[in-house]
């Protein structure tokens, strides 16, 4: 796809281009050394997981297709997303039958030199495994010797080139099968990370039924504008997000909130592209265009997660960079030093030499921390937490202190008002009908609760003038030409519009759970609503799994009344609780906790506790199925309202950094070990490739389980 990033000039243009055979950190060095000498290059990211090269470049000098045979002229294939979009490369069946052919032909010298056959035969014989095994090493190795740098395959070519050099034919053939071996079985293992994320792609289908003068017809999603009407069929997932404007159903919108519970939609109801229709169809008008459906939002930030590098991986990185370049100049002193300064067999150190060159490339070590966190965030992403950054998820490992919020957060969020106290002769439809006209506008579950409560009770609600919301307070404005405010005690005891008796009012409410807000017109105080908001089902389970899990310090945050903060504090076991917040103050609560605690996680609605979320070491937001702010702000969103995925979080965050942790180990020391074997001469070539290979695998395999952590 190219994508125009500058709207009025048009020149720089970013292509995301799929290159196959790029699995390796030197393969993206070499990469770039190739491509910055193009004219019209500016500079290119890449993941080796995905297979995703992204450069940005000057469209005007330089096209995608001259990048394309830029590319491939290091050996690699590249290809612009765009003509195949999340394709992956059609398994091609060349590596298996050179794989094959080697293997015999290896087979075949192995047994010659056994049977104490014609060593010019054995010669021969390897000569042909080493050909049909070695070419696509030898390619990528040539090209990366033209871009005057040594990577695995140039390494992987000098020491097969250096074993034949000595008469050692059938080790030289063993060292490139072991290694086309390898590499098939790596590229298969990595074309299953990429799975994870093509199946969320596959979520959403490319076709959709339109409605249309004659009847129906059926085109592809990106023909679809908004506002025309699809129809979508029982059993069927949504092409497209919408909203409902004819017929009955109940969805399963487990693809994207990874919680199954049918949802009853109709007329009016917001549907989710991905999600699947249940037994009604559904006429559903189109609201967004196919690129900017929530799925296809997911999808591009569960990708740009992924080309992020979280601190780990900067650090393994830097160690990789120096690591191979000191390793070459240990085996060339290692071939030079011992015969010359003290007569040494030369032969025998050349050996020792070429088995350390095998060992020179990094890659376990530096494919050991992206495959996890892929892998990791790809799961998450299938079970409705959206994670956008491996560094979040290392954060999330090392929280201490969970701050909630409580409105949408710890409560369903969906209030109704149950009590209305009229004073100052007024009647209660009056002070329902005046706090819903200013409440009409505003996104705070407590305004569309006064909305439905007063239209619920048969009232006719017109919008009020000049309405300004007050964050974290309440609204006022102007209805029917009388300046009116609507909000909480904090609000009204500032503006003294509190009496003794009102706040008598008000306690007696707030005993009984109930979330108050006063209604003020023309500088009086007309009424108090009493609301009730219910703790959502699965908090004291999610709450006390926290705890299990070792969180240190649960706190609510809200800025409700001090008497509802202690009920839901004592009801959920949390440890403390602050209420009458304003966001600022919110804000000010996660700096203290974050002094206190070190690193914070704050979980909130998006709603009045943005500030909040960023301030916290972790933002987490919820129900981001629905709402934009919240996907945009969170560092971490969870597309259900399920506290539940909390303690999930906590456990991935934490076993992804084990596994990371215990890869690194495992990669370094099996490097290390090999380099004393290799330098004392008890290790032979074809022990160095397993030994490297082996340890790649075993890395990549390690990583893929992060994927089906429950
Ligand atoms: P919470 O921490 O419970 O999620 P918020 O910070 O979103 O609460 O809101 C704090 C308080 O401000 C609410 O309990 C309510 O009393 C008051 N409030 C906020 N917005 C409104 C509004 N639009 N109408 C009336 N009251 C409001
Ligand atoms: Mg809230």
């Amino acid at each position: 796809m190219a994508v125009p990033s500058c709207p009025v000039c048009e020149v720089h243009t970013e292509s995301v281009f799929r290159v196959e055979g790029m699995h390796c950190h030197d393969e993206v060095s070499l990469l770039e050394r190739r491509l910055r000498h193009l004219t019209g290059f500016e500079d290119l990211s890449a993941n080796v997981v995905t297979e995703r090269l992204i450069v940005r470049h000057d469209a005007a000098q330089l096209s995608a297709s001259a990048i394309a045979d830029a590319v491939a002229d290091t050996g690699m294939r590249a290809w612009l997303e765009a003509d195949r979009p999340g394709a992956a490369a059609r398994p091609r069946r060349a590596p298996y039958y050179c794989l094959g052919l080697s293997a015999a032909f290896l087979l075949a010298g192995a047994w010659l030199e056994l049977s104490g056959g014609l060593p010019q035969l054995v010669a021969a014989a390897c000569a042909v495994a080493i050909a049909s095994g070695g070419t696509v090493t030898a390619r990528k190795a040539l090209g990366a010797v033209r871009a005057r740098s040594l990577d695995i395959n140039s390494l992987m070519l000098i020491a097969v080139l250096g074993a034949v050099l000595i008469g050692e034919w059938l080790e030289g053939a063993t060292v490139v099968f072991l290694f086309a071996l390898a590499q098939v079985l790596e590229s298969r293992s990595m074309e299953r990370a990429r799975g994870a994320i093509r199946s969320l792609m596959d979520l959403a289908p490319v076709r959709a039924l339109v409605r249309a003068d004659a009847g129906e017809r059926e085109t592809g999603v990106e023909h679809v504008q908004i506002g025309e009407v699809i129809i979508v069929r029982p059993g069927e997932r949504f092409p497209l997000d919408g909203r409902v404007v004819a017929g009955e159903s109940e969805v399963n919108q487990a693809p994207l909130t990874g919680e199954s519970l049918p949802v009853s939609k109709s007329g009016g109801d917001q549907v989710l592209a991905g999600t699947i229709n249940g037994r009604g169809a559904l006429d559903v008008e189109v609201t967004r265009a196919h690129q900017d459906t929530t799925i296809a939002r997911i999808i591009d930030l569960v990708e740009r997660a992924q080309s992020q590098r979280a601190p780990m991986q900067l650090l393994v990185d830097r160690f990789a960079r120096r690591y191979t370049p000191a390793i070459i100049a240990l085996a060339v002193a290692l071939a030079v030093l011992p015969p010359l300064v003290a007569g040494a067999p030369a032969g025998t150190w050349f050996y020792r030499a070429l088995v350390l060159l095998v060992m020179a490339c990094p890659c376990a070590l530096v494919i050991s921390t992206p495959v996890s966190i892929v892998s990791a965030l790809a799961g998450a992403a299938r079970r409705g937490v959206l994670i956008k950054g491996g560094l979040h998820l290392e954060r999330t490992a090392i929280v201490r202190c969970v701050a909630f919020d409580k409105t949408g957060t710890l409560t369903r969020g969906r209030l109704d008002v149950v009590d209305v106290v009229a004073l100052d002769g007024r009647s209660p439809s009056t002070v329902l009908a005046l706090a819903a006209s200013l409440e009409m506008r505003a996104a705070h579950p407590i305004a569309h609760a006064i909305v439905r409560g007063a239209r619920g009770r048969g009232l006719k609600v017109a919008p009020g003038e000049m309405v300004q919301s007050i964050p974290g307070m309440g609204a006022e404005g102007q209805v029917d030409g009388v300046q009116a405010v609507v909000g909480n005690h904090r609000l009204f005891h500032e503006r003294g519009l509190c009496s003794p008796e009102i706040d008598m009012r008000l306690e007696e409410l707030a005993a009984r759970g109930r979330t108050a807000v006063l209604v003020a017109s023309a500088g009086r105080t007309i009424g108090i609503l009493g609301m009730t908001d219910l703790v959502r089902e699965t908090g004291p389970s999610a709450i006390e799994e926290l705890r299990r899990q070792g969180i240190e310090r649960l706190v609510l945050l809200t800025g409700d009344n001090a008497t509802t903060a202690r009920v839901i504090t004592r009801d959920l076991h949390l440890d403390e609780f602050r209420a009458e917040l304003l966001p600022e103050d919110k804000l000010q609560a996660v700096a203290e906790l974050r002094s206190r605690y070190g690193a914070v996680a704050m979980v909130g609605d998006g709603i009045n506790d943005t500030p909040a979320l960023a301030a916290s070491d972790v933002g987490v937001a919820m129900g981001a199925a629905g709402s934009d702010a919240a996907l945009e702000t969170a560092d971490i969103a969870l597309m259900s309202d399920e506290l539940r995925k909390l303690p999930f979080l906590v456990r991935l965050s934490r076993a992804t950094r084990r596994t990371i942790v215990s890869n690194i180990i495992f990669s370094v020391a099996m490097k290390a070990g090999f380099l004393v074997l290799g330098v004392a001469g008890l290790a032979t070539l074809w022990m160095a490739v397993v030994a490297d290979m082996g340890a790649s695998l075993l890395v990549v395999a390690n990583g893929l389980r992060l994927r089906y952590l429950e």
